[in-house]
């Protein structure tokens, strides 16, 4: 008995049946179920001596082209007749339709369609996905942690700081490494923190050497207990040349603080060319360009995401030979507009705090109406490999070709993907436009992603497809399936184009449409 099998009262295939319990071979782990009970992963279940998936088949049906609202399967003891919206522009998720293991059999639900004269084809199967990672992408200007330091859920590895974007802080989370590479723990914290983020649960992660951050797609970070509001609106470099006019006039020298590049007016390009006067300003850090200052301070959740409080910090002497005069005005102010004070040089050439000035109000409110809010971006990447690709054609390499040469159309519950070139079958998808709840796991440990590939009936079955097994969207909405479990589905409706006619149309324009 494999050691997974044995945790959860599972038997090996071939052994011998326990009384009442039934065997659920929806996964390597063999789960034997008790009448009334759920497996290891809670996805299958014993239903009247019957593995059904817990789960409704999600089924969309797209009111317009770019809207698409869910329509669930029908209650229990009924069918559908397709009258909720009635559009006829179906598509049969793969969210509750059940998984191809093992490797040869067919996916549990190949639909046929036709859409504006064409025979179309989805292959539909909830894939496990033993080779997947997730992407955060969180839009703050704030440091929470230096490049490559270990991102930790509940006290494990599960992930790293990866390089920062524009304005973005960048998170490299799970992989086969963390999930099945270190130990059971570290394998089950990183399963359950993918898991979460992709079905858009709050998820808390430590930073080694960093900030503590608590993660939801689509929803704004708290960074160490505080909600963020905004990313910023450049680099200290880009705020200056953006604005320099609305302070032309009104200040003597501007200085935008950030971590990356901070700016000083007088001496960038911006300021130049409005005929800006020198200040005698002197700027504490490393010189890049004219006006343009790496490393002013460490990172940190100060201003513009320095760890610096007072921004006087930055500052060295003041020159009168390079123009510095008593009474010159300072406006500091950092990339996204939250921090911002106002200083005059007294007669020995110290900057000394005075009242905001309204005169300058107007553009700091204009720096901040510029920023975006800050936000958690949640990407599923993963790899599409073994039953997967099995599940679809009896060929696997043929639906890679398939896929990269543009005449398959992969989507992730209707939701469609950026699938990377090159080998395999790897996609990424953003999490907030997949039908909520979509994602599963099972506890070797893998995540469990819907996955559904949209072609011509030609094609499918040039590719070695399972053509026997194609069924209309009628039939399977008439009789179900496998493991189907008819309940009603509750997700919420999402902006995606309806994926047959996707597909369809980008065929055409790739040249690949007959
Ligand atoms: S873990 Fe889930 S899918 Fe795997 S055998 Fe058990 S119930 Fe079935």
């Amino acid at each position: 008995m494999s050691e997974l099998a044995e945790r959860f009262e599972t038997h090996d295939p071939g052994e011998k049946l326990v009384a009442e319990k039934i065997r659920c071979d929806a996964c390597p782990v063999m789960c034997y179920i008790a009448e009334s009970r759920t497996g290891a992963c809670d996805r299958y279940g014993n239903v009247g001596g019957r593995i059904v998936r817990m789960d409704p088949l999600t089924i969309l049906d797209h009111a317009a082209e770019t809207g698409a609202a869910i329509v669930p399967f029908a209650e229990e003891g009924e069918t559908w007749d397709g009258e909720l919206v009635n559009t006829g522009r179906r598509f049969v998720t793969a969210i509750g339709a059940g998984t191809t293991y093992p490797d040869y059999k067919p996916a549990p639900f190949i639909v046929s369609q036709e859409v504006e004269g064409v025979d179309l084809v989805t292959v539909v199967t909830e894939g496990i996905f033993s080779y997947c990672g997730v992407k955060v992408k969180i839009d703050t200007d704030r440091h929470i942690g230096p490049e490559t330091a270990t991102v930790r859920a509940q006290g494990e590895a599960i992930g790293h700081v990866t390089t920062g974007e524009y304005g973005s802080q960048m998170l490299s989370l799970g992989g086969v490494h963390h999930l099945t590479g270190g130990s059971k723990a570290e394998g089950r914290a990183t399963c359950d923190a993918m898991l979460a983020l992709c079905n858009r649960k709050p998820v808390e992660l430590v930073i080694d050497g960093g900030a503590t951050v608590i993660v939801e797609a689509g929803k704004p970070p708290v960074i160490d207990g505080k909600l963020e509001q905004r990313m910023r609106v450049g680099c200290g470099s880009a705020t200056i040349g953006m604005f320099a006019t609305q302070w032309r006039g009104l200040v003597d020298e501007v200085v935008v603080v950030d971590d990356h590049i901070t700016g000083v007016v007088s001496e960038h390009q911006a300021g130049k060319v409005l005929g800006w006067q020198d200040t005698g300003i002197k700027i504490i850090g490393r010189r890049s360009t004219p006006g343009r200052y790496f490393k002013v301070s460490e990172p940190g959740l100060g201003w513009g995401g320095t760890s610096i409080s007072d921004p006087l910090s930055i500052l060295g002497e003041w020159n009168a030979k390079k123009g510095a005069r008593p009474g010159m005005s300072l406006l500091m102010v950092s990339t996204t507009g939250e921090q911002f004070a106002y200083y005059e040089l007294d007669d020995e050439l110290k900057p000394v705090q005075k009242p905001f000035p309204e005169r300058l109000r107007k553009s700091v409110e204009l720096i901040e109406d510029n920023c975006e809010p800050a936000l958690c971006t949640v990407l599923f990447v993963g790899g599409a490999g073994g039953s997967l690709r099995a599940g679809v054609t009896e060929n696997p390499v043929n639906l890679t070709r398939s896929v990269q040469g543009l005449t398959t159309y992969v989507t992730v519950g209707g939701a469609p993907v950026y699938v990377w070139p090159g080998g395999g079958i790897t996609l990424m998808v953003d999490v907030t436009r997949v039908p909520e709840g979509a994602f599963g796991y099972v506890p070797t440990p893998a995540l469990v992603a819907p996955i559904e590939f949209t072609m011509r009936r030609d094609d499918y079955v040039r590719l070695g497809g399972y053509e026997g097994e194609i069924r209309s969207v009628d039939d399977i909405l008439a009789k179900g399936g496998e493991y189907l479990n008819p309940r009603r589905g509750t997700a919420a409706p999402r902006d995606n184009p309806w994926p047959p006619l996707a597909q369809l149309r980008r065929a055409a324009a790739n040249g690949a449409g007959r």
